[in-house]
């Protein structure tokens, strides 16, 4: 493979495998007990030291039955066992655990600390502190089982103030106990008074930021969800809404501000809200990456279930068993993550956009929760960005996918757009198609009434112009006459001995010869506005439109009738032996009295008559005054 290529397949496949890490990091969780050097030490405290993480200076006893106190634990080295990482946890077990810490004010003036668990979910501590002789100095008896009011600080964690004298070694012991089988992390702290004020400062300002962020993004993406009322940011909002309130419960504040005299409630809340953050992200990435359409029907289905499933979790939790609450939330939540990173795999390798972002959010949020897993572990050292690595993590994953929403909105837009530009293309082409298709009709039609309309006034044997023609041409030019003074010829021409000729010839040979004379007429014009009419049977008519002395006339149309002549067409029954025609001609000067039509036609027959009575094959013409 090209070393690109397969740079690209990693690339493409480093979000699988962060994922997949830190999944395998969550499932490892509760089995974390990492053995140290068994070290009964004494640690020295001085006025100088403003932190001290003091789980790996701590040795852990089991009490399975609860029955041991300060003063009746086992004292032996060898039964109590000693812890290097600076959280503590014992997992699931129904024991009652001990810790054990020995301190030293190695200086030569009493100290003030800060004790502090390090946590805000422990059911029961039991905070003692006993002196040199054994003798209890102190006993704080909190955790969120009790009520708030229990812890010697005012906070959300689970802290108390300690009084050092000067080189005396204290004993600090904690009596750690889970209401139903589920302990959680503890990661005991000693500050003093400046560093745990300081440090709760950078806290709050911390998270008044993160939850900031979120809220932002909630209020934001909630005007959002009631201007376009698409679900998908309806569940947005869902989804940052439990995740903020999961981490108000969390975190403590929820308790300490909310519902300090709860205890029993706050505990139900948590799964509760964890289940409700698991079905908002489930029902949420369904609608934004469009599994129902995107994925096969079964991974579908499966993420479908895995979203609905959380609803379960809920049960256990309003039962007061908090312990299988969580195992079923983890469960739950766990298999609806996997289905999903199936999912933004899926859609990845098919380039979806959506894939894209989702992978980089969740990418963003396993590398943040390994980080944290890395920092519980002791690998990673303890500071403000490892401590909060999971809400910068969740935050930006929070803004990535907004950001992801945002971007689809634009691509819906986008696509939008480009429908409505591909209908008006269409509905242009279509316009365009309908107006061509129009034009060539109307050609078409056209054609076919030019073709009508020249039929109507053609002669169907002869191709000459028709009576009814005629008779409209005539009265035409006599009004034009008549009005402008305009002069005019009309000749009527008849062919002799047509009557023999047909009786031996035939009278198809008769319709050649009709043919033949007026193709041979319609030769001799010269102008566009002249023409020749078939007038009847085999008598024709030719109209002119003249502008030169009756004499040119004259001979005009004397070479018409030469022409005819000239054809040469046997007859013998004709006293010229060929196919001959006589005319009359009448010329009407534009100075003559204006004739009308019948007159002026009845005029030409006439002279054509005198014309056959004079003996055929010739033209007799008459100029009208
Ligand atoms: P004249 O020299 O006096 O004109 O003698 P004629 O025989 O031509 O005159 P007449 O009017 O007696 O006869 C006209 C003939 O023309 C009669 C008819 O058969 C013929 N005719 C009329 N129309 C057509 C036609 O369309 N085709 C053919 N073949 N003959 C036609
Ligand atoms: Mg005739
Ligand atoms: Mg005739």
């Amino acid at each position: 493979m090209h070393p690109l290529r397969a740079r690209q397949r990693l690339f493409k496949l480093m979000p699988l495998l962060a994922q997949t890490l830190a999944l395998i990091l969550v499932l490892m969780l509760p089995s974390w007990l990492v053995a140290a050097e068994l070290a009964n030490e004494v640690v020295p405290v001085s006025p100088a030291q403003g932190e001290l993480q003091l789980g790996p200076h701590t040795q852990v006893l089991e009490d399975p039955q609860g029955q041991w106190t300060p003063t009746t634990l086992p004292q032996a080295s060898g039964a109590w066992q000693p812890r290097s990482t600076p959280s503590l946890n014992f997992g699931f077990s129904r024991s009652v655990w001990w810790t054990r810490t020995t301190l030293r004010n190695t200086s030569s003036q009493r100290v003030e600390r800060v004790l502090d668990v390090g946590s805000s979910l422990v059911d029961r501590a039991d905070v003692f502190v006993l002196g040199p002789d054994g003798r209890e100095r102190l006993h704080m008896a909190s955790g969120d089982r009790r009520p708030f009011s229990t812890r010697g600080e005012q906070v959300r964690t689970i802290a108390t103030r300690l009084s050092m004298p000067p080189g005396e070694n204290l004993t600090v012991l904690m009596r750690i106990e889970s209401q139903d089988g589920l302990h959680e992390i503890f990661t005991p702290t000693l500050w003093t008074n400046e560093a745990f004020a300081e440090h709760m400062q950078t806290e709050t300002l911390c998270f008044g930021l993160y939850y900031g962020v979120l809220g932002t993004m909630l209020l934001y993406n909630a005007f959002l969800f009631i201007s376009t009322r698409q679900s998908t940011f309806g569940f947005y909002v869902a989804y940052i809404a439990s995740f903020l309130m999961w981490g108000l419960v969390f975190r403590g504040y929820a308790f300490q501000y909310w519902w300090p005299n709860s205890p029993d409630f706050n505990n139900q809340v948590l799964p509760v809200v964890v289940s409700l953050v698991y079905l908002s992200l489930g029902l949420f990435l369904m609608r934004y990456l469009d599994t129902r359409h995107s994925v096969s029907p079964r991974l579908h289905r499966i993420v479908a279930t895995c979203t609905a499933a959380n609803g379960i979790g809920i049960l256990p939790a309003f039962l007061g068993l908090y312990a299988m609450a969580f195992v079923l939330n983890t469960l739950i939540g766990l298999c609806l993550v996997a289905s999903l990173i199936a999912t933004g795999q899926v859609l990845g390798s098919q380039g979806s956009r959506p894939a894209r972002y989702f992978a980089g959010a969740f990418t963003l949020l396993a590398v943040a929760a390994l980080v944290y897993y890395l920092r519980v572990l002791g690998v990673v050292p303890a500071n403000t960005l490892t401590d909060n690595s999971v809400q910068i993590g969740s935050a930006a994953e929070a803004l990535i996918l907004a950001f992801g929403l945002a971007d689809q909105m634009n691509t819906l837009k986008t696509e939008k757009l480009r429908a409505e530009r591909q209908a008006l293309a269409a509905q242009t082409a279509l316009t365009t198609r309908l107006e061509s298709l129009v034009s060539s009709r109307t050609q078409e039609l056209e054609a076919a009434n030019q073709r009508l309309a020249n039929l109507s006034v053609t002669d169907e044997l002869t191709g000459a112009h028709n009576r009814r023609q005629f008779n409209k041409d005539l009265a035409a030019a006599v009004a034009l006459h008549s009005r402008h003074h305009t002069p005019l010829a009309l000749c009527l021409l008849d062919v002799d001995h047509f009557k023999l000729y047909n009786d031996r010839y035939g009278h198809p040979a008769g319709d050649e010869v009709l043919q033949k004379i007026a193709q041979t007429l319609r030769q001799q014009l010269q102008r566009a506005s002249d023409h020749v009419y078939r007038v009847g049977g085999e008598e024709f008519a030719v109209l002119l439109d003249i502008n030169e002395p009756p004499e040119k006339v004259e001979s005009f149309i004397g070479q018409m009738l030469a022409a005819v002549h000239a054809l040469g067409i046997m007859h013998e029954g004709s006293p010229v032996g060929v196919v001959s025609i006589s005319m009359g001609l009448v010329i009407l000067k534009g100075l003559s009295a204006t004739r009308s039509p019948a007159e002026l036609y009845s005029q030409a027959d006439t002279l054509l008559y005198q014309a056959k009575q004079a003996g055929r094959n010739q033209l007799v013409s008459q100029t009208l005054d």
